[in-house]
């Protein structure tokens, strides 16, 4: 089939191409498709190379395929949430569990956290739980604390925190690492349904015209490598070439080097797809929007936040005397300069979560401390680098370190965005503009991403989500000003 009168964003000098089962086989001027062949008019439009997703996590959106999306305008109370989900458990009778995502408190009229209180209203014979927009914090019913065992007595996972009341007792919100504990009891059980729902994420991810993807959150355990559940949805028509990041843990830190460049070398499907391995993922820090990013000053509103009301804290080592107005660490400098000497030993490159600039800080010491290793591409990369400051963006620049930005976050969250941040730091957001074309110099190594599912939008893996607020740096709600020095041009884009 051919297409004609199209704007090839890429090159000026055609307007046509002929596709052949998905595949683009010939591109040209009108005047020369033979006559007779069936053909579209594109009437002008625009055509774009597909897009490249550098922080994704296609699993995650697997698991929410089927989940309640409870945010605005749908939900808009905890006491509409516990509404929509009596009646999705009524419409999914032989479900065995209850889940809605993508709730961030802020926006609740009743503007605080559910509670497992809340989510026994909805069920108390089902395991019942909502995952907050972020992804990094969830709550639970009481049925599923008892049966991950988590009650008074259950000491706090170091870089989590298993929110308690004045007795001790959980409140059923789980942050951070402690978010991963009752993961067991609402797992996709079966390889097939797993599978199939894989393949339907792929074709919504087909449907936005992204072409690849970066897995941002890969497991291998003693339970299987996701790199395996890749390779198998590929054969069942998983589209995308994925990037595989491994979460740093024990079984990766116990790869040799021959089965390190095997996964390095990846794996094809039959339908041409690929799977390969690029590097490894750490978290040093929680979120913006709950006040929890590592800041090296004090979040100025941050009376509200979920981590400052709690007593007490588990921050590592080197954290101990940081105070938790200053955010949440969830990992530290010492475990990051672990993995990037295994890293920079195997040719990998390594992705760290980064959201505020005490961060973001300890990569650039790590960078300048270790240096580059892998040619033609960053080594080292921060994830989100939210809010930079410009003696960062100048060491970014001569260290040649990656940044996978999202404008995504300020766009849809701006609540909690105008909420915890001070003047300083607002300007300070997702500086895209400083980053990638400082002066002219385009610099190569900054990336535009959603991070779907991880925001408070029901369409988090569109790419024009992420588009839009980059040209026009307003949020969502309000239409607020996100300092318009930052805005890229649309082909910059
Ligand atoms: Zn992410």
């Amino acid at each position: 089939m051919y297409y004609s009168n199209g704007k090839f964003l890429l090159n000026k000098n055609i307007d046509s191409m002929k596709v052949d089962d998905g595949k683009i086989i010939w591109t040209g001027r009108k005047e020369e498709i033979p006559e007779g062949e069936e053909c579209v008019d594109l009437k002008g439009k625009t055509v774009l190379p597909a897009f490249v997703e550098t922080h994704i996590h296609p699993t995650i959106l697997t698991e929410l395929v089927g989940k309640l999306s409870i945010m605005a305008p749908e939900v808009n109370s905890i006491e509409e949430m516990i509404e929509k989900l009596r009646e999705i458990d009524a419409a999914n009778p032989e479900a065995s569990t209850i889940e809605g995502w993508g709730y961030d408190e802020t926006k609740f009229e009743e503007g605080r956290s559910p509670t497992r209180y809340d989510l026994d209203k909805v069920s108390t014979e089902k395991s019942v739980r909502i995952q907050r927009s972020d992804l990094h914090n969830c709550v639970v019913n009481s049925l599923a604390l008892e049966l991950a065992g988590i009650d008074k007595d259950y000491p706090d996972p170091a870089g989590g925190i298993i929110h308690r009341d004045e007795q001790g007792a959980p409140t059923g919100l789980l942050s951070e690492k402690a978010a991963f504990l009752p993961g067991e009891i609402f797992a996709i059980k079966s390889e097939e349904e797993k599978i199939r729902k894989m393949v339907a994420t792929s074709l919504e991810l087909a449907k936005y015209g992204i072409g690849s993807v970066s897995e941002t959150l890969g497991i291998i355990d003693e339970e299987g490598d996701m790199m395996d559940l890749y390779l198998k949805s590929m054969e069942k028509g998983f589209l995308q070439d994925v990037a595989v990041y491994y979460l740093w843990n024990d079984t990766v830190s116990s790869l040799s080097q021959e089965e390190i460049d095997k996964r390095k070398e990846g794996y094809t499907a039959s339908t041409g797809a690929k799977v390969k391995l690029s590097g490894l993922k750490y978290f040093l820090d929680g979120t913006i929007s709950n006040g929890s990013a590592g800041m090296t000053k004090e979040f100025p509103k941050i009376e509200d936040s979920l981590y400052v009301k709690r007593d007490g804290n588990t921050p590592s080592e080197e954290d101990k005397n940081r105070e938790l107005t200053k955010g949440l660490m969830t990992g530290n400098k010492e475990e990051l300069r672990e993995i990037m000497k295994f890293a920079k030993e195997k040719g990998l490159q390594v992705k760290t979560h980064a959201m505020g600039d005490h961060s973001a800080d300890i990569i650039i010491e790590l960078a300048e401390e270790l240096g580059n290793w892998i040619e033609g591409a960053p080594s080292i990369r921060i994830e989100h680098g939210t809010t930079l400051r410009d003696d960062q963006i100048k060491k970014i620049h001569e260290l040649g370190i990656g940044v996978s930005g999202q404008s995504i976050f300020f766009y849809a969250e701006y609540e909690p965005y105008s909420k915890y941040l001070d003047e300083e730091r607002f300007l300070q957001i997702n500086r895209l503009k400083s980053l990638y074309d400082p002066e002219g110099i385009k610099y190569p190594y900054v990336a535009l991403s959603n991070d779907a599912p991880s925001t408070y939008h029901p369409e988090p893996a569109n790419p024009w989500l992420g588009i839009e607020p980059t040209v026009t740096r307003r949020s969502l709600t309000e239409k607020a000003d996100i300092n318009q020095k930052e805005k890229l041009s649309l082909k910059d884009a």
